[in-house]
């Protein structure tokens, strides 16, 4: 295993991520506990020391699973990360919230209480990395609420020795969401979390997201660094592709090694749910090993080849002359990413606004008049309408 810093901290450049944990078939909140200790112990001993979890993941479950599962080990052997779960609360007033999934929620739903209940589920006094989780346009109104005051309440736990650093994970659909926040807590984080991935690099902006992180000096944790698993099982032709280089490597890791080339990169999150996983990526993570300028232009084409995306550029021409308003780059963004297999790009539309809503399009035409691409905007809007009306189940 290899290492590298955030603030000063080392860190194993794999980490454990404990959202993807075995589980009993059709139950995501029953982890198969004997199954994920042998992979937590294994990656004890094999030098992962970040582990991620989260109040949210698995039900609630598997901040309690990581608690017991790491018990056994001295405090200091490892690194331990969850977040704070803003981005599914709504304020009920009097610094109180609630929770728009169906988590129960615990009895003191205030953000000290929700803390408090976090340190005792996973069994410490203190979280190594403590994220806001999910900071994006959605959950700014939680994250900047006045009486709230998350950022401060963290702040403070921080003082108090109760964590140790601070970021936030995010899947903003813009990368200046990222940027405007660091701004204005500028030096309050050391790291952010995003989804990041050589298909995300350009499908999902990743590139703008990871320069506006590294230009304030912070570093970049990665999530679904093999896209929840679609890029370790990629369609022949462009496996054949690889394989002309590399005979034996497979495609998780080409992702990752493509992840490693990354400077700003400092842990790359990995939510392992077997021990044939958990041992390929360790083996992976040995010694960075970036790719070379051949294979790099390799990685491009292969993504470019597998993007069934609308080559949409965001120039907005089209906006002015729309009747109905639409948000259209924004919506064909969605689209691309539903189309993509994005699960965080399903949404609906009705709660997103009238002008998130493809369904309004009335055909006229005007935008791709103006269309520099030649998208025939009409056509994607009916399209996406139809998806919309039945979306596959994420
Ligand atoms: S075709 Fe649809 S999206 Fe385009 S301008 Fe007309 S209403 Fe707006
Ligand atoms: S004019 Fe075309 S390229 Fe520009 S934002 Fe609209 S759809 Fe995208």
């Amino acid at each position: 295993m290899y290492y590298k810093e955030i603030a000063g901290q080392k860190v194993s450049a794999l980490g454990m991520g404990n959202m993807r944990l075995p589980t009993v078939e059709g139950h995501d909140n029953q982890i198969v506990k004997d199954k994920a200790q042998e992979i937590i112990d294994y990656a004890m001993s094999h030098g992962i020391n970040y582990y991620d979890t989260a109040y949210r993941y698995h039900g609630g479950e598997s901040e309690r699973f990581i608690g017991e599962a790491l018990k056994k080990y001295p405090r200091d052997s490892f690194l331990l990360a969850s977040k704070f779960p803003g981005h599914m609360m709504v304020k009920k007033g009097g610094g109180v919230v609630h929770f728009t999934s169906g988590l129960a929620g615990w009895p003191d739903n205030t953000v000290g209480g929700i803390f408090e209940e976090q340190l005792k589920k996973c069994q410490v006094d203190y979280f190594d990395f403590y994220l806001l989780h999910n900071v994006s346009e959605k959950s700014l109104e939680i994250y900047n609420d006045e009486e709230l005051q998350v950022v401060e309440f963290v702040k403070k736990q921080k003082a108090l020795g109760k964590i140790r650093h601070l970021g936030f994970s995010s899947h903003a659909s813009s990368a200046s969401t990222i940027d405007e926040f660091l701004t204005k807590h500028e030096g309050t984080f050391d790291f952010v979390q995003i989804q990041l991935n050589y298909l995300d690099w350009t499908l999902q902006d990743a590139k703008g997201k990871y320069e506006a992180i590294a230009k304030h000096g912070v570093k970049v944790v990665v999530m679904e660094g093999i896209r929840g698993g679609r890029l370790a099982r990629l369609p022949d032709e462009q496996m054949a592709r690889l394989r002309a280089l590399r005979p034996d490597d497979s495609a998780t890791r080409w992702a990752l090694r493509w992840l490693q080339s990354l400077p700003e990169v400092a842990v790359v999150l990995s939510g392992m749910t077997t021990l044939e996983q958990i041992k390929e990526n360790v083996e992976t993570f040995a010694a960075p090993e970036a790719l070379s300028k051949e294979e790099a232009e390799l990685m491009t084409k292969v993504a470019d080849s597998m993007l069934d995306i609308v080559p949409c550029t965001g120039c907005r021409y089209c906006i002015e002359g729309c009747p109905m308003e639409l948000e259209i780059p924004k919506i064909i963004a969605a689209y691309n990413g539903v189309k993509n297999g994005d699960f965080m790009a399903f949404y609906n539309p009705d709660e997103e606004g009238e002008v998130m809503a493809p369904k309004r399009c009335v055909g006229c035409g005007a935008c791709t008049s103006v269309c520099p691409q030649g998208i025939d905007i009409p056509a994607v809007m009916a399209e996406f309408t139809k998806m919309l009306a039945a979306p596959p189940h994420p």
